[in-house]
């Protein structure tokens, strides 16, 4: 038996860092949305009692490091599973890019495992064994728009953001978010409008979610890395409406609304960097089936 699950990327229209908890991570409010740039998982189930990831993705660990096994794993132990399972992960979404592919692939393996093994659980409950992965496993459960707090864990779903097209451009380098959290000085932070966001978004307002798009992480990686900000000037000659980097970076997006400019901005910048993608945004929920 075989399931085939798709793994959509995330962008975060906005990011912002409220402050640093007693217990070291940082208290956020993000928005974020998935976008049709997805890996692909196909999981087999296997009768030997054991976990196999198979990636000919040279920057992908095959081994428990992958968030893919570490999946399968607490659902294993969780609910006693016997059987195992072989997950192949053909890999689109960039690595280390703020785009949270590993998560996003934790996520489909959940959603994949409870129909493979026949575990009948919610969205919200493989949310909840998502937060013992990452913080971005739980978003990336449910998959659409939606606003998250906490350390990223907690997710309260918004309709899908008005309709246009995402070009993402990313450098050739890895970002490491630890690193990005570290350097950042919170006191110092310029904050995003988030109500704002979550208006425009409800509104169904282009012009207002190009507006309030702001990542307060955007500051620390253009100093680490200045290739980012050239990204961002190119994308904005080209003629994005807004542009912003996403996550931790060092991926850069930018909002465009017609197809001829989406096409211009997207050929002008294969010639600078070569992992250059326009997609649409998902906008739904992922459904369990
Ligand atoms: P985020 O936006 O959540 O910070 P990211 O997009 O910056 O995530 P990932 O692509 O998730 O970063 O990869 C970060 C690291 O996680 C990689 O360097 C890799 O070693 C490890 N990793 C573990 N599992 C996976 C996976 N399934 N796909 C990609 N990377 C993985």
């Amino acid at each position: 038996m075989k399931v085939m699950v798709k793994a959509p990327a995330k962008i975060n229209l906005s990011l912002d860092v409220l402050h640093k908890r007693e217990d070291g991570y940082h208290e956020v409010e993000m928005i974020m949305t998935t976008i049709d740039l997805a890996d692909r998982l196909e999981l087999t189930l296997l009768d030997k009692d054991e976990i196999k990831i198979i990636s000919h993705n040279r920057f992908v660990p095959d081994d428990q490091r992958n968030l893919a096994y570490q999946a399968a794993h607490l659902l294993k132990e969780r609910y006693q599973v016997k059987k195992g399972v072989s997950i192949t992960i053909e890999k689109t979404i960039p690595v280390a890019a703020g785009l949270a592919g590993g998560s996003s692939d934790a996520a489909a393996a959940l959603r994949g495992l409870n129909k493979l093994w026949d575990l009948g659980l919610s969205l919200d409950e493989l949310a909840e064994i998502g937060t013992e992965i990452g913080s971005d496993v739980s978003f990336c459960v449910y998959g659409g728009t939606a606003i998250a707090t906490g350390r990223g864990e907690k997710i309260q779903e918004l309709p899908a953001p008005p309709t246009c097209w995402v070009i993402l451009a990313k450098p050739f380098i890895g970002v490491s978010t630890a690193d990005v959290y570290r350097r950042l000085d919170v006191k110092q932070v310029q904050h995003p409008n988030t109500a704002g966001m979550i208006e425009a978004i409800k509104t169904g307002s282009y012009d207002h979610v190009c507006l309030n798009m702001g990542n307060v992480l955007e500051d620390v990686t253009l100093k680490m890395h200045p290739e980012v900000a050239q990204i961002k000037d190119q994308m904005k000659r080209f003629g994005a409406d807004a542009v912003l980097m996403s996550g931790s970076g060092p991926t850069v997006f930018g909002l465009v609304h017609h197809d001829s400019r989406m096409h211009r901005i997207y050929n002008g910048l294969r010639g600078f960097c070569d992992q250059v993608f326009a997609v649409r945004m998902l906008g739904e929920r992922h459904r369990l089936d």
